[in-house]
């Protein structure tokens, strides 16, 4: 359906801001009418919202499509054995929305699809002949998220495509990964957003085969470091530090005990010795999955604890607390170091190599040691790279430095392997009739929050401003006053006329004032509005652009053509 008129739909528009919307996209799509809640993070699309929706949808589909990928429909409820077989059902913890039928026997609503896509290809596909294979669908998923927050950007019950790929090679995967990267590009891209793709985490998987999408806004929960000159991006938890720290050339002098007093803090003691903070070394304890480790970093440096988990391939890397720390080394927190420490293994950022005459902790309340130098005063069993990047450091690419930005992760694509393959047992036979665990490629989109992440991009102090391709109409048509018979019968033939012409079409047919009426249009932000007012009885008509606020008078006569120029711009 290309058209729609207001006095027979539903947009509830509203003048207050909602008191517990924090966010523009949050309070925007409540006030023009487009969303309702109805249970925390759980929402109701109204007509415009579901307008939208489907044509981001529609983009999705297009550009998988094109990609290779073939749609089908899976349940969202999931019986527990297929997440018992992955192993899923243990480990995920409250986010998985559990319940039990009249029988009881367990089920899920579906956070996710791998389970159910693996036991149906297992089932279907025997041979290499069938491989690669990649199926998509788009669907309701929930997850009982903790916070949900922010409307439609963490829901509990929300819109996703999730697509699933199927492979007899490690290459075959890389190339479907690669096309499913540019599918991905094209409909953020559609959908005229300002993303950038970013190496993400793959824990044990290493690096490269990852990447999120970002919206860059400031209300993102991600920070990605980006490099000012190259099209570089990383999520911060991933981005390698590359600097080659320089030793400077002072003698090492003697050590020193030295009474700190009551000062603890990094900051504070390099006030008051004053020091450097470059020149301090920060050891921090973390429990790495079941043992101790003492990480050490500069003093203007933080730990990464992704950086941490990763050098030792475990599944946990935490800080221990302060009460756990005093009983694991026998200090407070604000006087641990690393000399004479040998219960614990020392690890350090490679910068902390290039201290000379530094100061740490003393392992003794009150005190510290000054004139320390590693190598000298305490051993480490490994130096690497364990802190996060920070602005001005060199891009990893070698090509400029690195700038930090929110995002809102819309999309992710990732190389699973074989981890459900193994787990349930999805095999294939290859050309030698041998039996082999299919290689397998996740990709996500949120398309609900994408539609947020639009609403959080496009708006200005008077509502939303859709870019066309994806607003819920093209023309917004609005007879000023209902009670002028030229008006309304011009309306309703302009109105009639752009649906001919395939455009689509809302017609405020309302008998309320113009204020309320133009309001309205500015927060629904639809891409052109046309209003026919006094000049009607001659034939003319305004046409305003949303975005920039523009106008003109035209005849109806020249309406098409100006009409396909504009939007042909937008
Ligand atoms: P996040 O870190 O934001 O929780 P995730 O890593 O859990 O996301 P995935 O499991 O990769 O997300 O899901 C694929 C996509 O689904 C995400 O890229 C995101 O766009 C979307 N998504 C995930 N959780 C939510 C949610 N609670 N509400 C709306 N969209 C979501
Ligand atoms: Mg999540």
């Amino acid at each position: 359906m290309y058209d729609m008129k207001q006095s027979m739909t539903l947009i509830p528009t509203l003048r207050e801001v909602p008191a517990d919307a924090e966010i523009k996209s949050h309070q925007l799509l409540l006030r023009a009418g487009f969303i309702r809640q109805n249970a925390s993070g759980v929402y109701s699309y109204l007509p415009l919202g579901r307008k939208v929706l489907q044509k981001i949808e529609e983009i999705i589909r297009e550009e998988m499509d094109n990609a290779g990928a073939v749609e089908l429909l899976m349940p969202a409820l999931q019986q527990a054995e297929l997440w018992q077989e992955s192993g899923r059902w243990y480990t995920y913890g409250p986010e998985l929305m559990r319940l039990k039928d009249r029988h009881e026997r367990e089920f899920a609503l579906g956070a996710t699809h791998e389970e159910v896509i693996t036991s149906l290809v297992r089932d279907e596909v025997k041979s290499y002949k069938r491989l690669p294979l990649t199926l998509y669908q788009i669907q309701t998923k929930f997850r009982d998220e903790k916070r949900p927050r922010f409307g439609l950007l963490r829901g509990r019950e929300f819109v996703m495509k999730d697509a699933y790929s199927f492979h007899s090679s490690k290459e075959s995967l890389d190339e479907v990964y690669e096309k499913i990267f540019q599918a991905y590009s094209n409909i953020f891209r559609r959908c005229g957003l300002n993303f950038r793709a970013v190496i993400a985490d793959s824990g044990a998987m290493g690096g490269k085969d990852t990447h999120e999408f970002m919206v860059l806004s400031d209300v993102g929960e991600d920070t990605i470091a980006y490099s000012d000159t190259s099209d570089y991006a990383a999520n911060i938890e991933m981005a390698p530090v590359v600097v080659k720290y320089e030793k400077d050339n002072e003698p090492m002098k003697e050590l020193e005990k030295v009474k700190t007093e009551n000062q603890k803090t990094i900051e504070e003691v390099s006030a008051y010795l004053n020091v450097d903070k470059k020149k301090c070394i920060k050891s921090l304890l973390f429990k790495v999955d079941e043992s101790y480790v003492l990480v050490l970093v500069r003093g203007d440096h933080e730990v990464n604890d992704i950086k941490l988990k990763n050098l030792f391939e475990a599944s946990t890397a935490d800080l221990v607390d302060a009460e756990e720390t005093k009983k694991i080394l026998g200090v407070s927190v604000g006087s641990i170091g690393p000399i004479h420490v040998n219960n614990v293994e020392i690890v350090a950022d490679f910068a902390v190599e290039a201290i000379t005459n530094g100061v740490c902790g003393a392992n003794e309340e009150h005190f510290h040691y000054i004139n320390v130098n590693p190598g000298r005063d305490f051993k480490v069993a490994r130096y690497a790279d364990l802190r996060f990047i920070q602005e001005g450091d060199p891009s990893p690419d070698g090509q400029g430095k690195i700038l930090f930005a929110k995002g809102i992760e819309v999309g992710h694509v990732f190389k699973l392997g074989t981890r459900y393959s193994e787990a349930m047992n999805a095999v294939y036979l290859d050309e030698n009739g041998k039996s082999q665990p299919m290689i397998m490629g996740c990709y996500g989109i949120g398309v609900s929050r994408t539609l947020a992440a639009v609403a959080e991009q496009f708006n200005d102090e008077k509502g939303l401003v859709w870019p066309a391709n994806i607003a819920p109409f093209h023309v917004h048509v609005i007879a000023v006053n209902m009670k002028d018979e030229a008006q309304t019968s011009l309306a309703e033939e302009i109105y009639t006329e752009l649906q001919r012409n395939r455009y689509e079409v809302l017609l405020d047919d309302r008998h309320e004032r113009p204020g309320v009426k133009f309001a309205d249009a500015d927060l629904i932000g639809i891409p052109v509005r046309v209003t026919v007012g006094k000049k009607a009885s001659e034939g003319i008509v305004e046409v305003k652009v949303r975005k920039t606020g523009e106008m003109q008078e035209i005849h109806k006569d020249d309406l098409l053509p100006a009409l396909a120029d504009i939007l042909k711009n937008l």
